[in-house]
């Protein structure tokens, strides 16, 4: 980092990726509401929820519209949610955050031996670098995660129509980079392979994987009757197994099926009845922990594949 244009550079990527990453958090705060009540996404503008007046352009700049507000109503008068900023600010973090860690620090916490080793800075492969792929898959992962955890935790279901639009995110990265959803079989495919490339069939193979594991855990769930909502659980599972195969989802279940149980154990004792977070949140927690851990995971050698 001594080169200065490679600091600058560094420094107003990550800045656009904060404030990309706002408008994201602010458009998921329109979904989280419409969404689950069926009501359209794109026409009707945001409005108070208390006096229903539209909400003026220049307030409805992501983060900063509620600060200049000071969290009230210009009409009303009456507060706004400190939730929407909070989780503007929260996706706006996950951009930045995100970028520095696999596109800047070329996926320092990542699996081991994904993608050749890179030895250039990132700028000088930008945009061709196969990191910002991941970046994005990423990105578009948790930001679905997300929903499904906060719509969730409103016990309000989320239509399955939400789940097609992740699978088309996710097939149109996958065309233009095979290999996102099996970094923890890439290092895998390079030995038995060379020069190792995932194919687009392999990465089917994968995804399929994910699923059938996502649906059998998303029975466990059922049968053991998990608090929330039960089509959310299923939808997030099978979110996740698309997006980052069997053993990614496996280890994710595992990790959120604990937390929760600890959470349950918890409020029993305390005999109170605070409801826990749900499964889903546990389960995009559980991806925020992987990706930070992911490089220092035990590794796995996976069976040959018929493909
Ligand atoms: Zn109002």
């Amino acid at each position: 980092m001594s080169d200065p244009l490679l600091l600058l550079s560094t420094l107003v990527f990550t800045a656009f990726a904060f404030a990309f990453g706002a408008c994201f958090g602010s458009f998921q705060n329109v979904l989280v509401w419409r969404m689950p009540r069926r009501m359209p996404i794109a026409m009707a503008r945001s409005h108070c929820p208390k006096c229903k007046h539209a909400i003026l352009g220049k307030d409805n700049i992501p983060l900063i519209g509620w600060l200049r507000l000071r969290g009230k109503c210009r009409f009303c008068g009456l507060p706004i949610s400190a939730r929407y900023p909070l989780i503007e600010g929260a996706v706006a973090t996950l951009g930045a955050v995100l970028f520095l860690l696999i596109v800047v620090g070329h996926g320092l916490t990542l699996p081991e031996n994904w993608m050749p080793q890179h030895t250039l800075s990132w700028l000088s492969e930008f945009p061709h670098c196969e990191m910002l792929v991941v970046f994005l898959h990423q990105f578009v992962f948790a930001y679905f995660l997300l929903t499904y955890a906060l719509i969730d935790e409103d016990r309000q279901d989320t239509p399955w129509k939400f789940l097609l639009i992740g699978l088309i995110f996710h097939v149109a990265l996958i065309i233009w980079e095979p290999g996102m959803n099996q970094m923890d079989r890439l290092s895998d495919l390079r030995q038995r392979e060379l020069p190792a490339i995932a194919t687009w069939e392999s990465s089917a193979v994968q995804s399929a994987a994910g699923m059938i594991v996502a649906l059998l855990i998303s029975g466990i769930l059922r049968l053991l009757k998990t608090p929330h909502r039960p089509t959310n659980h299923m939808q997030a599972l099978l979110l996740t197994g698309l997006f980052l195969g069997p053993l990614f989802t496996l280890w994710a279940s595992l990790i959120a099926g604990s937390s929760l149980l600890v959470q349950l154990l918890g409020s029993r004792l305390k005999k109170s009845a605070a409801p826990a977070t749900g499964f889903v949140m546990q389960l995009f927690w559980a991806w925020l922990l992987i990706i930070f851990t992911w490089r220092w995971w035990p590794a796995v050698q996976w069976p040959t594949w018929p493909v």
